[in-house]
């Protein structure tokens, strides 16, 4: 078996669709990065890659490429799924949390789960998805932008 950890977060903005876990959710922010700033799927892209022992996301899909201009992030983690396929492992489970003040995550959770099981097509039963806050504190209390903390356990197939 092995582990592996992602985390990442994005500033959010004004006329820009809110795109997380592979969905459009509603909101009036949403975040900014070079590809569609699903942090999301970036913290699950980082932490398969992680486990896997095939770097990082920066490695894989620099944000200097203009390939991953505007790029569906989704692209990203099915990628870092099909590396750790041919490495030989399978997905055990992932578990994420986004910390932010909004938008909540509970009310999505389900849809969440499955979008991420579909992109990396595995059952819904092996992905979580939370939500939590840093209750006021910093720059998520402030709501200046999301985090996303990812765990994946990857079992040898
Ligand atoms: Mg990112």
């Amino acid at each position: 078996m092995r582990v592996g950890i992602g985390f990442d977060s994005h500033p959010f903005e004004y006329n820009r669709r809110l795109r997380l876990g592979g969905l459009d959710l509603p909101g009036p922010r949403g975040l900014r990065g070079h590809s569609d700033g699903d942090a999301l799927l970036h913290a699950i892209t980082d932490a398969l890659l992680g486990a896997a022992g095939a770097g990082s996301i920066g490695e894989q899909f620099p944000d200097t490429d203009p390939r991953w201009n505007a790029a569906d992030s989704a692209i990203f983690a099915s990628a870092a799924c099909r590396i750790a396929g041919e490495r030989g492992f399978s997905i055990g489970n992932l578990d994420v949390i986004v910390i932010a003040e909004s938008p909540r995550i509970a009310p999505h959770a389900a849809a969440l789960k499955a979008r991420i099981a579909e992109i990396l097509q595995t059952e819904a039963g092996r992905i979580s998805v939370r939500g939590t806050s840093t209750n006021g504190l910093g720059y998520l209390g402030r709501q200046d932008g999301l985090a996303v903390v990812a765990v994946v356990l990857l079992e040898e197939k």
